[in-house]
């Protein structure tokens, strides 16, 4: 298994290197095959995290600026 895409700290998408299958982990750590309904979990949660890793400080004192 390989990580395909890491989603945040705690959930990775994993691809195996032999026959293709993907899973993900999913928010309770539990493995499970990578569906329809966890890549949409898994997108939301990306967002989420890009959002998180941006600079909330930078943008808050622009707020109070403008
Ligand atoms: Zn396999």
């Amino acid at each position: 298994m390989e990580i395909s895409h890491v989603v945040n700290d705690r959930v990775n998408e994993w691809c195996c290197t032999k026959c293709n299958k993907q899973v993900t982990n999913n928010i309770y750590g539990e493995t499970v095959p990578l569906n329809d309904i966890y890549e949409r979990i898994n997108k939301s949660l990306a967002q989420l995290a890009r959002k998180k890793a941006g600079r909330p400080a930078r943008v808050i004192q622009k707020a109070k600026a403008a």
